[in-house]
């Protein structure tokens, strides 16, 4: 990997939300409006990623802090809930809609501690434009515990999926977890290679979160909604199922959208095959129209080729063109790369 790789892709992620937003004429909807998950656990959506805000005794933490400069729109909406200091920040992966606005939160000294995996930290230290309140003071590998009891915080890693620096953040006491982009929207997820994002590595991640993780009820997303376990462990199956059928469809000669047309096929995966858009979604894109985009990056990945297209389809027509009749094509080439 190239740091010129790591720096574009960097770029490309924080310019695509806005681009995507001012191209659909609404703007990136606002940091919304703080909602209870549960029992001292709360999430703000809008404004990159989704922000989880965890009550404890010692501070609150919090969960990705999306684009930069909402900080304080974001600390407007916790002191609705509580009045605790901000004591700890975990970033789920290195891009800037996750750890765009860590700064505010560290200003004037505070005592803020941003708790990464090593691999994230490594990828914010590649990049010269971070900003040093992204620069993790904590990171671990596999496995990590933070605080006790109620308080008590279990993160985990368990591979490459969205990054290769993707956090599982699990709540114990709550049965709730905090997944970052390895499921966002429900849909096929956005892969980044330049930061050790595969879609060859991501159902094994996710099915190691499957058996690794217990007792968890809630699953809230990088970005959008919270889902159930038994949602968590359907959309492994579906990226699973991907995979397989790509691998398939590839070694008959098919292209993407003959495997697209074959995953249809499956009732169980029309959730996550849909083409409607769906409400604020800041990026372009139906589900149906990322699983193909993931598709053509399996099938890139799977014959050892650079992904390409992991931001849309392959330029031109022939065998890379969108699918026809098989539901609206991905967003064109000139829309700015969709970032989660
Ligand atoms: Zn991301």
């Amino acid at each position: 990997m190239t740091r010129r790789g790591v720096l574009a892709a960097i770029v490309l992620v924080g310019l695509a939300v806005t681009g995507v937003a001012a191209q659909r004429g609404g703007g990136i909807p606002p940091t919304g409006t703080i909602k209870k998950v549960t029992d001292n656990l709360y999430v703000i959506p809008g404004a990159g990623s989704n922000t989880t805000v965890f009550v404890t005794a010692n501070g609150l933490v919090l969960v990705d802090t999306k684009l930069a400069n909402n900080g304080e729109a974001i600390l407007k909406q916790i002191r609705t809930v509580s009045d605790r200091p901000v004591s700890t920040i975990i970033n789920t992966h290195t891009h800037p809609d996750h750890n765009g606005s860590n700064d505010y939160f560290k200003t004037g000294g505070a005592k803020v501690e941003i708790v990464t995996h090593e691999n994230t930290g490594k990828w914010v230290a590649a990049n010269p434009k971070a900003n040093p309140a992204m620069t993790p003071d904590r990171t671990f590998a596999d496995r990590m515990t933070l605080g006790t009891g109620r308080d008590r915080i279990d993160l985990y890693y368990f591979g490459a999926g969205h990054t290769n620096g993707d956090a599982f953040v699990v709540f114990p006491a709550l049965r709730a977890m905090c997944v970052g982009d390895l499921m966002a929207w429900n849909m096929a997820p956005l892969i980044d290679p330049p930061t050790g994002g595969s879609v060859i590595a991501l159902p094994d991640t996710l099915e190691k979160a499957v058996k690794g993780i217990q007792n968890v009820d809630l699953v809230i997303e990088g970005h959008g909604n919270v889902n159930s376990w038994e949602g968590f462990r359907a959309y492994a199956a579906f990226n699973r199922e991907l995979l397989t059928v790509a691998k398939a469809a590839l070694s008959r000669g098919q292209t993407p959208e003959q495997a697209l047309e074959e995953l249809v096929k499956n009732p169980r995966l029309a959730v996550f095959l849909t083409e409607q858009l769906l409400p604020e979604l800041e990026y372009g894109g139906t589900p149906r129209s990322r699983a193909l985009i993931n598709l053509n990056v399996a099938f890139q990945e799977l014959k050892g080729e650079p992904v390409t297209t992991n931001f849309g389809p392959p330029r031109g027509g022939g065998r890379g063109a969108p699918a026809r009749g098989g539901g609206p094509a991905p967003a064109p080439p000139a829309t700015p790369p969709p970032a989660k």
